[in-house]
């Protein structure tokens, strides 16, 4: 409409939010010119910094979504920075129709860091997922002997994996899957945590088994501790790749690089996302050994702007600060504080709260309020959460937060349960 034309500077470089002035404003034009495919809430940020972002009429918010751990690093975090500015003076973009001198470094030292052979870099996480798809039903062509076309993968239910077509054929969320038909076959879904399920599930056609460490989607639903160390076995025994969808729980939102390890288990083939982009761009990958992602020959899979100079530049240095800086350690200690602190709001207007890392699941009374409800009272106390579904928030603050930051965030966590009445007989 002409009058959002009217409020875009003329002058190139000009700042585009400029002519807007007011938080209403912000959202009155985003709502009546983008889709409606988010409900935000209604804060519109102009700038981050570490754990904090800042909204356009100067009001500071404690970020404890950090983009689903997209921004594990905090925001803006300078090591991610200066490596972005130096490949922004030297090249961008070259498609891999050449090689470039950031990928080597990149696939080399992530496939290090995994413990594993390979990487296949994509951008978002979904085509992360979409590519162990597809590498595991070749697989079971071309090495298993699943006759052709017969392929099945095991998934979990609740699972959340991306939004693709192929992707939300095996979501059991109406809202992920709904309308989105027809639906692509060769999934079976059985409840999370229940090794007996897939076990039940896998036959001769059976691919893979792809399954969220922790399900992040879901609530922050940590699995018993036997049912990554049962999927190994059964995996090993029955032939069949065991894929783990490390988008949300992995590069150190839990304490450690891959959820995983707090079972000791290593599947076949890790999938990252999110964070491996710094908070600065899409970057995702899938890595396994080459007995794996050997199956995919020139042509048969991949991306534009995957493994391009820019996310090369960045993920290698998401290793680097996850090898040699403090976050990991960090997380684990944040986390101890975000744990004990929980525990004593339960049975004081949260019903439960599951707590692994710097990462937190908690689902308040339904008689208290949605949670929704709470991440807007909490928005206009200055700390931004998530709601999942129905009365469930998640946190999961940059790992960067401080001590004190993280406990002033819970004391007002606190302070909301006291409002809407938790406690009161
Ligand atoms: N896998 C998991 C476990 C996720 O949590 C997500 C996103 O939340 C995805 C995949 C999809 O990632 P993206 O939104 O970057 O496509």
């Amino acid at each position: 409409m002409s009058e959002t034309r009217a409020q875009v500077p003329q002058e190139p470089g000009g700042d585009p939010a400029g002519p807007i002035e007011s938080t209403g404003e912000h959202i009155r034009l985003a709502e009546t010119h983008s889709a409606h495919n988010y409900a935000p809430l209604p804060v519109v940020i102009a700038e981050g910094d570490g754990a904090w972002v800042t909204d356009v009429e100067g009001r500071r918010y404690l970020d404890c979504l950090a983009g689903y751990s997209a921004v594990n690093f905090g925001h803006r975090n300078p090591d991610l920075v200066a490596a972005a500015r130096r490949q922004l003076d030297r090249v961008t973009l070259t498609s891999r129709a050449f090689y470039h001198d950031g990928f080597a470094p990149f696939v080399t030292a992530l496939a290090d860091l995994a413990g594993k052979g390979q990487v296949l870099p994509m951008n978002s996480g979904a085509e992360a997922v979409e590519t162990a798809i597809k590498v595991a039903r070749r697989w079971a062509y071309d090495v298993k002997g699943v006759p052709r076309d017969e392929a099945s993968i095991v998934v979990a239910g609740g699972n959340f994996h991306g939004r693709t077509t192929t992707i939300v054929s095996f979501s059991d969320d109406p809202d992920a899957y709904g309308g989105y038909g027809p639906y692509t076959p060769g999934f079976r879904t059985v409840p999370y945590g229940d090794a007996e399920a897939v076990a039940a599930a896998v036959d001769s056609t059976t691919a893979a088994v792809l399954v969220e460490p922790v399900q992040g989607e879901a609530g922050v639903i940590v699995p018993p501790p036997d049912y990554l160390p049962r999927l190994r076995e059964l995996c090993d025994r029955r032939q069949v790749l065991l894929i783990a969808d490390e988008v949300q729980s992995g590069l150190g939102r839990t304490g450690t690089v891959r959820a995983c390890e707090h079972t000791g288990v290593v599947p076949d083939a890790y999938l990252f996302g999110k964070a491996l982009g710094g908070g600065i761009m899409p970057v995702s990958a899938m890595v396994a050994d080459e007995d794996v992602l050997g199956v995919i020959k020139p042509g048969q899979h991949g991306s534009t702007f995957g493994g391009n100079p820019m996310a090369c530049a960045i993920g290698a240095t998401v290793v680097r600060m996850l090898r040699e800086g403090p976050y990991l350690g960090d997380a684990r200690r944040l986390g101890e504080l975000l744990r004990t602190r929980l525990k004593e709001f339960e049975g004081r207007g949260v019903v439960a709260a599951r707590c692994i890392g710097l990462w937190a699941g908690i689902d308040v009374a339904p008689e208290l309020a949605t949670g929704r409800r709470m991440c807007e009272l909490l928005a206009e106390r200055g700390v931004l959460v998530k709601d999942t579904h129905g009365s469930t928030i998640r946190l999961s603050p940059p790992l960067v937060v401080s001590d004190d930051d993280l406990d002033w965030a819970l004391d007002q966590i606190a302070a909301v349960l006291t409002d809407l009445g938790a406690g009161r007989a």
